[in-house]
């Protein structure tokens, strides 16, 4: 076949900048966006300061050369993109978001730990933003999020107690988790509830016996664990545990190209990955 015969027009690549192109996610997303048909990378930005600034963001992912330097300028990374990948800290995505609804260009957020203020940030530049926002951005744990919402909501709160148990590598400075928290407001969905006036974050001393219908969360930290959730539902003489094993960061990086290809073109709101995939 030559390439006269079909009129299907060239495929049309979306250009991905990656900010934090150094960190542990961010180089997962470099080899993702590399792999994946339909997706380039247009860009990475890391931090002023980095030690990696410079370096060719292919050759520190362990991909070899793509010809694409770390810079720490956005804006003119920006100009030239449809979309950003964002897993960085709460304080940058919010700066990002109002630079990518400058440029009208998509930006997919996985950053945890954002504070009620910083999520309001982010929510006002989704007027003029298509914005992917997302504690866990696997096929997996979204199902499961669908998973427990239904549990929380079939499991009456006085017969069930819900608790949420995380391990992440030692690395990580956030928690509960992004995960455990989208896991917990799933819960709380299907209670009827609100997280906020009810999670229990932390025990420690004399607590008191458990309050009904409050949600629970665990945290430990160690090792190179990339993300153990376990929910349990605790009644009297039975137990349901529904859990989620991550074992490569890939899961996620996939995950947020799926919704970076997504969002292209789409109307300026916030959305989450259960929208991406057809969960809702
Ligand atoms: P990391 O520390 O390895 O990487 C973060 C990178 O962001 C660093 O290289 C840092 O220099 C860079 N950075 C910070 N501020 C920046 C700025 N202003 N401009 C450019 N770069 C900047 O951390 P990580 O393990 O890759 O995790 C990053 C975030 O992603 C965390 O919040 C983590 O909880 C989250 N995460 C989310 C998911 C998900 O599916 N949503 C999955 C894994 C991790």
């Amino acid at each position: 076949m030559n390439g006269t015969a079909t009129n299907d027009p060239p495929v049309n690549e979306m250009g991905l900048v990656v900010v934090g192109a150094a960190g542990r996610m961010g180089q997962a997303l470099i080899r993702a966006v590399h792999t994946i048909p339909g997706a380039r990378v247009a860009g990475a930005v890391e931090r002023a300061g980095s030690p990696h600034l410079g370096k060719d963001a292919g050759e520190l992912a362990g991909i070899g050369n793509i010809d694409v330097a770390i810079g720490d300028d956005p804006l003119p990374a920006f100009a030239k993109a449809d979309g950003v990948l964002d897993f960085t800290s709460p304080a940058a995505s919010v700066e990002f978001a109002g630079y990518a609804a400058q440029a009208r260009i998509a930006h997919v957020i996985g950053t945890t730990g954002c504070s009620t203020d910083d999520n309001a940030k982010i929510q006002a530049a989704a007027r003029h933003a298509t914005i992917v926002k997302s504690g866990n951005m696997s096929l997996g744990v979204n199902l499961l999020a669908v998973l427990v919402e239904q549990a929380a909501r079939a499991l009456d709160a006085d017969d069930f107690d819900i608790e949420i148990l995380e391990m992440h590598h030692r690395h990580k400075v956030d928690a509960p988790s992004g995960t455990a928290l989208l896991l917990g407001e799933a819960a709380a969905v299907g209670r009827g509830i609100d997280l906020d006036g009810n999670s229990v974050r932390v025990r420690d001393g004399h607590t008191g016996v458990r309050r009904t219908g409050s949600i629970g969360f665990a945290t430990l930290r160690g090792g190179s664990v990339v993300g153990d959730h376990s929910v349990v539902l605790a009644g009297i003489g039975e137990r349901i545990t529904l859990a989620h094993h991550a074992e490569d960061r890939a899961i996620f990086a996939r995950g947020a190209v799926k919704a970076a290809l997504w969002a292209r073109g789409r109307k300026p709101g916030l959305y989450s990955m259960r929208d991406v995939l057809g969960l809702n």
